[in-house]
């Protein structure tokens, strides 16, 4: 018999999601995570009551209303809309494109003059079926936004070039012929009030969490715990990158408290050029209206710039590089990972390999909430 029905390596979104769920049905989890931080790179940290974003900013946002019914019970979510600006060399541009956007960039007035202007610009393209990211993004919104907006941050981000990139990554940004900036096109959005840590921590709730400790340094140990594994870590480390390594993008924050109240007026601004070595600065403070939780205003201010670079043994990986090549090597893993689910099936025991780095996927939080939720119902019933 072992002490625990599942082990759940790593605490973050999809780790927390399945020990609420599991222990809701009355089982017994012990979560281990190698930070010394619940949540994953959800984390805030708090300086100077200004809840920091440490892994990079998170905004909530989903239009799966079970989703949002779900993390409503853990946190209650201010109104914050990302409305991200884009610097291009000093002339700034309302995101996600739309009429603002095009105004700015062309003059156009009305929804039919801006429609006009990017149909020209598709045909002087002559772009019938786009198969790269840049001819996606040009048969999307023209060349002109294109190359102050997209290209610099797309190449800088991702560190290849948009002729190289799949196309799906620039379809994830809306383009709208409205005065809308609202970056989501989600029915529910907002950053929990109190912080996303405090929202994994009430879904764990009194689970038993050892922090900073290494799976794989005392893995038979652990592992003989726990009848199941729930392992939300990267798939190619648990194999020990047997197949080769999967491409990550990582991401490096120099962080900065400023005494001053406001530094850039805006949560996200994304420095679209090629120059600038950062692909965006955030401002924390303002995920939460420059207030602190009793509502006053917050004299300081901390900023964050964000360095994107190609992951290396030892980095953080944050962005799965979801191109074919990749894609086809996490096949090779995925299918790794089914016999050893296998094997450990004829020993009473099983694997679920879940999340963002578990399933090598560009997942937003409330696609890895959902996905956690699945993967609870079909193991718990
Ligand atoms: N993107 C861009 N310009 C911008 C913001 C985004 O070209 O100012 C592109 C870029 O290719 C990026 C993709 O849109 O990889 C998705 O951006 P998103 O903001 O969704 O990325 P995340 O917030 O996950 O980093």
């Amino acid at each position: 018999m072992s002490k625990y029905d599942y082990l759940v390596v790593g605490a973050g979104l999809f780790g927390a999601v399945f020990t609420e769920q599991a222990r809701a049905k009355g089982k017994t989890v012990l979560v281990i995570d190698k930070r010394d931080t619940i949540a994953g790179n959800v984390y805030t940290e708090n300086v100077e009551g200004i809840k920091v974003h440490k892994y990079g900013a998170h905004i909530f946002h989903t239009n799966d209303t079970e989703v949002w019914n779900y993390v409503t019970r853990f946190a209650t979510f201010n109104r914050f809309t990302n409305s991200p600006v884009a610097n291009y060399k000093g002339e700034l541009y309302s995101l996600p494109f739309n009429m603002y956007t095009f105004n700015k960039m062309w003059g156009v007035v009305t929804p039919e003059e801006a429609a006009a202007k990017i149909e020209e610009q598709k045909a002087e393209a002559g772009i019938t079926e786009p198969k790269n990211l840049e001819e996606q993004a040009i048969s999307l919104v023209g060349r002109d936004i294109y190359e102050k907006l997209i290209k610099g941050y797309t190449e800088k981000q991702w560190g290849r070039k948009c002729t190289e990139l799949p196309s799906f990554i620039i379809k994830r940004l809306p383009v709208r012929l409205t005065f809308d900036n609202n970056y989501f096109n989600a029915l529910y959005q907002g950053i929990p009030v109190g912080g996303y840590t405090k929202m994994v921590a009430n879904m764990l709730g009194d689970t038993e969490v050892r922090l900073g400790v290494d799976y794989f340094e005392n893995k038979a140990e652990y592992d003989a715990l726990a009848d199941k594994v729930v392992y939300t870590g990267a798939i190619d480390a648990y194999f020990d990158y047997k197949l080769g390594c999967l491409e990550y993008r990582s991401v490096r924050f120099e962080n900065e408290l400023l005494d001053k109240p406001n530094f850039q007026g805006n949560a996200a601004v994304n420095y679209t050029d090629s120059e600038t070595p950062w692909t965006r600065i955030i401002e924390h403070k303002w995920f939460e209206f420059g207030k602190d939780e009793e509502g006053n205003d917050l004299p300081k201010t901390v900023i964050s710039r964000e360095y994107s670079s190609e992951w290396k043994l030892g980095d953080e990986p944050y962005y799965p590089v979801n191109d074919e090549k990749n894609g086809n090597l996490y096949q090779e893993y995925r299918k790794l990972a089914e016999e050893e689910n296998t094997r450990l099936e004829t020993e009473g025991k099983g694997i679920i390999f879940g999340g963002r780095l578990g399933e090598y996927k560009y997942y937003d939080m409330d696609q890895v909430i959902a996905r956690a939720l699945e993967i609870s119902r079909a193991e718990l019933g």
